[in-house]
């Protein structure tokens, strides 16, 4: 009896101090919703969402957001007011108390636009105003206001919220649809702008991710939100071109769905294809085929595009040489004809 109540109090010594120093999860979740945008951001039980997807993407978005556990958000940041970023924001605001939305003082004549700024009157929301260098802070994350600088009334992407997400040595930047133009003003402002992650601008069209705001993130992992077989040709091979020749690692959630990162503060791990699933439950997973992405060469002098593995892909000049990772159809989407050798 006697040794078994000192076994007892030697397991309580042993096992109290790991109940005293239990750590929370710092998370973020890249959320699959298509050839949209939406990312969860949580820690110690906070939660900010950066975009809401398309107009259908409210609900999916909802339910993920309650399958993780998530009953209030205290920041939503509307990065800018394109129906792929605020589409389903209207519906997310409705559902969970929202302490602040972070959004450009920018409107758009769209009803996407419109339901956004009604469903924000009927909450208790407050509005606030980017300026680039502030600094707000969520759980064990702060996280600073990169951009915009000053809007542009050309294009609304240039006008979105841009920002580096920090947990003591990991680092995020997000950006939006933020072109090259944005991207310059964050360069300017001098805000060091390093990162282990860089969430792709636009969901990787050519005209963002310029090579002077790569050379300047230098990340060591990239995040692509983009839907499979849009008509966009999103991600631009120029861009796929520029990651892959820096040796980073990409994750796209047309290929692995919804990708999640656990960042521990000291380094950051991913999940591809989180539970709970995505928002959006992908084309080739419903029609149980499921297509995986090939690394193909492409020659933008020919204008023919090769399995990686073909002579005469490799063959291709370095300056003319693309090396592409997705899907055949999406490159003859972009007008590429496949080889008549390697047939890929
Ligand atoms: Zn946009
Ligand atoms: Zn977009």
């Amino acid at each position: 009896m006697k040794r078994i109540t000192l076994i007892l109090a030697l397991l309580m010594l042993i096992t109290t101090p790991v109940y005293a120093v239990q750590k929370t999860e710092e998370k973020i979740h890249f959320i699959d919703v298509g050839q949209a945008d939406c990312t969860l951001v949580e820690s110690n039980g906070m939660y900010m969402l950066i975009d809401g997807g398309e107009e259908d993407d409210g609900e999916p978005i909802i339910k993920y957001l309650k399958d993780n556990g998530v009953d209030k958000l205290t920041y939503i940041i509307a990065t800018h007011p394109h129906a792929d970023h605020i589409g389903g924001i209207d519906d997310v605001i409705d559902s969970f108390v929202t302490e602040n939305v972070i959004m450009p003082k920018v409107s758009a004549t769209t009803y996407c636009f419109e339901r956004m700024i009604n469903s924000i009157a009927r909450s208790k929301a407050k509005v606030i105003e980017p300026v680039q260098g502030a600094v707000y802070t969520l759980g064990d994350f702060t996280f600073t206001i990169l951009g915009p600088k000053h809007y542009d009334s050309d294009d609304l992407n240039n006008d979105s919220v841009a920002i580096k997400l920090v947990n003591k040595n990991d680092s995020f930047i997000f950006t939006g649809d933020a072109q090259t133009e944005e991207e310059n003003d964050i360069i300017d402002s001098g805000i060091d702008i390093s990162a282990d992650v860089l969430k792709v601008g636009h969901h990787g069209s050519h005209s963002s991710t310029s090579d002077a705001f790569l050379n300047k993130v230098a990340p060591e992992y990239a995040v692509i939100s983009v839907g499979e077989d849009n008509s966009y040709g999103h991600p631009a091979p120029s861009t796929m071109e520029k990651l892959n020749n820096r040796n980073i690692k990409i994750y796209r959630t047309d290929i692995h769905d919804t990708v999640t990162a656990v960042s521990t503060g000291n380094g950051i791990t991913f999940t591809e294809n989180s539970v709970g699933g995505g928002a959006r439950q992908s084309s080739a997973a419903v029609g149980g085929s499921v297509r995986t992405a090939q690394t193909y060469i492409l020659n933008k002098n020919s204008m023919k595009f090769h399995k990686d593995t073909c002579v005469y892909g490799k063959k291709t000049s370095p300056t003319n040489k693309l090396v592409y990772t997705g899907y055949a159809d999406t490159i003859k989407a972009l007008g590429y004809t496949p080889c008549k050798v390697c047939n890929p």
